[in-house]
């Protein structure tokens, strides 16, 4: 393996590693980026069109996020990275000064099914917004994040179903890392960090082999692609027993695309994960379905219209702190626009603050004595099951 540098642009920092005793890999870091420090174990809420939906990006702060994800395929089509650039870049854009990760697309294009085709130099695809025809190479990529200015600039991959024949994966697997080689070739930004992407499907020699060649070149973070898809929770923790322990002693951020529930996220820090993003808080946040202690509650049943609670008694976001349980179900049902943005600043202010109690049990190195309590807060087990495991 070459020695992996750590750019200027980010510098990440163990503050604590998993225990000797190997009851879990959980650790936690900072990374220090050119628009500020991210905290690790981390959660990044997704703005995908420059914006995470009906929030303001004091909202976004008040929830308390302190990296955001935005699309580089949405960007592209729409208003267009070099528009962005002309106005500043996309912090200034949309009014962000925290750190900001872009995608590299290849998810999105990819994902557009009979709207593409992949060849080794590149995808051409169809718009989904007007049918217009684009071509994604490696290089074009890495141009339009550069041009959007973000801190952390993903390089292009090609994603396939975790469920797709070996073939298929194996075939994707092996243009993710051209591409990947490519893509560091044509990175020029001093400011911007660059992550590759481990691919791989649930195979575990090519997942294998697919952390060992990412984690060969010089990226400045790793990326795990190709879950949080179809598979089950019990082949992504398998595909991450394979993968993880190879970065053991790799210095570099892991950040596992698309993962979003309490519950899964949970059993990824565990399994030593260091950075998530997914829009799932803030989909089902617009869907009245809103996260708290335990599991979660949906606001349009009508049993809420006449309670007046607040949604999560100890919770300090916007919703909690002024409204009631029966007053948010009254605006979902009325398809109130202030619905959207309360129900979404709730859940993230959950997500974030379970995130938060997952560092501080890391850091205090109770996390493996935790876990229980954790599971139990994410819904993943009842309180009753908690209570007879903890016995
Ligand atoms: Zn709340």
């Amino acid at each position: 393996m070459t020695t992996p540098h750590i750019g200027p642009a980010a510098r990440y920092e163990v503050l604590v590693p998993p225990p000797a005793d190997a009851s879990t890999r959980a650790r936690s870091g900072r990374l220090t980026l050119t628009h500020g420090v991210v905290e690790t174990p981390q959660f990044m809420p997704v703005g995908t069109n420059a914006t995470v939906k009906a929030l303001s990006p004091d909202d976004i702060r008040t929830a308390g996020a302190s990296i955001i994800l935005a699309n580089t395929y949405h960007l592209y089509l729409r208003p267009g990275h070099e528009r962005i650039a002309r106005l500043g870049g996309l912090h200034t854009f949309m009014d962000w000064d925290g750190p900001i990760l872009t995608d590299s697309g290849g998810f999105q294009v990819v994902s557009l099914g009979d709207l593409r085709v992949v060849d080794d130099d590149g995808v051409t695809f169809r718009s989904h917004l007007d049918g217009s025809t684009h071509r994604f190479t490696p290089e074009l990529a890495v141009d339009v994040q550069e041009a959007l200015g973000s801190d952390i600039a993903v390089a292009l991959d090609q994603p396939v179903f975790p469920s797709s024949p070996r073939a298929v994966v194996a075939e994707a697997t092996e243009r993710t890392h051209r591409w990947a080689e490519r893509s560091l070739a044509a990175h020029s930004r001093a400011d911007q960090a660059l992550f590759g992407i481990v691919q791989g499907g649930l195979e575990p020699d090519l997942r294998a082999a697919s952390t060992q060649f990412i984690a060969s070149l010089p990226f400045d973070g790793i990326c795990i692609g190709g879950l949080a898809g179809d598979e089950t929770p019990e082949q992504r923790d398998t595909a991450l027993d394979v993968a993880i322990p190879l970065l053991a002693d790799d210095p570099r951020p892991r950040y596992l695309m698309g993962l979003g529930s309490p519950a899964d996220l949970l059993e990824a820090v565990h399994r030593g994960v260091d950075l998530f993003d997914s829009v799932l808080p803030a989909r089902v946040a617009r869907n009245g379905q809103l996260w708290v202690p335990g599991g979660r509650i949906n606001l349009r049943n009508e049993r809420f219209l006449d309670d007046p609670a607040p949604v999560q008694d100890d919770c300090p976001c916007l919703l909690c702190r002024r409204f009631s349980r029966a007053y948010l179900a009254h605006l979902f049902r009325a398809r109130e626009l202030l619905a959207y943005r309360l129900a979404t600043c709730h859940n993230l202010t959950f997500t974030l603050d379970f995130m938060a109690r997952i560092r501080a049990a890391i850091q205090a190195g109770t996390f493996p004595a935790k876990m229980t309590e954790l599971r139990v807060r994410a819904g993943r087990i009842s309180s009753g099951e908690g209570a007879e495991k903890s016995a």
